[in-house]
């Protein structure tokens, strides 16, 4: 189907001034928030562009939805979201990216860990390039504890084994979308979605912005180890099956190691070592063990199959259309309807 707004939307992008979004999901942010106020705003008023920022309040419990208030008191530009209770930072983000104007959506942490003075790089590269994904890639770890980078490797090892190699190493949520990108983004099913698997998954055009990862200026982290287990199983069952394959492979192992046990069993019975029963019993309880198994390998592949049906992500994004083009012809018109 071709998308008007999408459409429209990418054709503003061409005149001389896009208008930026700059999506902050805010959680009990009180000590870091002014700061980051603070040196965000002089950085996208010299951009000399329109501009907003979306600040997405996750249910903030402390000083941070009456800090936000003021903030947006004196610095219109600043939209406030506010969630009834948390729901977590992709939850935030998702709501932001979606709500948002803008024909380029930057999205940052509030705790200026990542460097808003990269978001001018960013869309500067996006325009000359006609990118629609520009990535933040933390060139250097060195500020987070060593748990931190252990486990954070560990999660992109794996996550690069599920989506393949067109996931950039050591990308978080810092990053820049095109209109494009942010409609295929919203066309995608899922509730839960994992930007950071979202984004390389599209396969849209992308850049890499390297910058160092500074230190959390105020407060302490909302992401303790139970939100990053959660996170990394989201990121897991959203990208694969596999898990759901373990049983059919332990089944197939336990029936080979049944067969062997049997001939060894077989062995041992003609020559009379066994006690009587032994043998019955351990082929038995190994046989059904594999097949209860299998079994339930077999139901999971077939979950498996319903739960890719039910996600229904588009097959594919169209990024031109020669009966879509525009005058001069360049553009690539249909911005990635479907
Ligand atoms: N955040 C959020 N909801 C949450 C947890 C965090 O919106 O439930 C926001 C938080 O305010 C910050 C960003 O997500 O802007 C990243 O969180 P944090 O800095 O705590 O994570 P870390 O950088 O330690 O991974
Ligand atoms: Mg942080």
């Amino acid at each position: 189907m071709f998308n008007a707004a999408a459409h429209d939307a990418g054709k503003a992008a061409e005149g001389p001034a896009p208008l930026l979004s700059v999506v902050m999901p805010i959680y009990n942010e009180q000590e870091a928030l002014p700061l980051t106020v603070e040196r965000l705003r002089p950085i996208l008023d010299d951009l000399g562009i329109g501009y907003e920022v979306v600040g997405v309040d996750d249910g903030s419990t402390d000083a941070t939805p009456a800090i936000m208030q003021k903030v947006r008191q004196d610095w219109p530009q600043f939209r406030i979201v506010r969630f009834a209770r948390n729901s977590g930072h992709q939850a935030a983000l998702t709501a932001g990216i979606h709500r948002a104007f803008g024909d380029y959506v930057v999205s940052i942490d509030a705790d200026l860990q990542d460097p808003p003075e990269k978001i001018p790089e960013m869309l500067s590269l996006a325009r000359e390039r006609n990118l629609d994904v520009v990535y933040g890639v933390r060139g250097d770890r060195g500020t987070d504890t060593a748990f931190k980078r252990r486990t954070a490797g560990a999660y992109y090892w794996l996550m690069r084994k599920l989506v393949g190699k067109k996931m950039p190493n050591q990308a978080g949520d810092f990053r820049l979308l095109s209109r494009a990108a942010v409609n295929a983004l919203k066309a995608m099913p899922e509730h839960q979605p994992v930007y950071r698997l979202l984004v390389p998954w599209l396969g849209f055009p992308s850049g890499e912005v390297v910058y160092v990862r500074e230190e959390r200026v105020a407060g302490s982290t909302h992401y303790p180890l139970s939100k990053m287990v959660r996170l990394a199983l989201d990121s897991i069952t959203n990208f694969s099956a596999a898990p759901l394959r373990l049983a059919t492979w332990l089944g197939m192992l336990s029936f080979v190691l049944c067969v062997a046990l049997g001939i060894y069993t077989a062995v041992e019975y003609v020559r009379g070592e066994t006690v009587p029963g032994w043998s019955s019993l351990f082929v038995g309880m190994l046989f059904l063990g594999a097949v209860q198994l299998i079994c339930i390998g077999l139901l999971g592949e077939y979950v498996g199959r319903i739960y890719s049906a039910a996600q229904a992500r588009p097959a594919y994004f169209v990024g031109y259309d020669s009966a879509e083009e525009t005058d001069d012809g360049t553009r690539r018109v249909s911005a990635y309807a479907m």
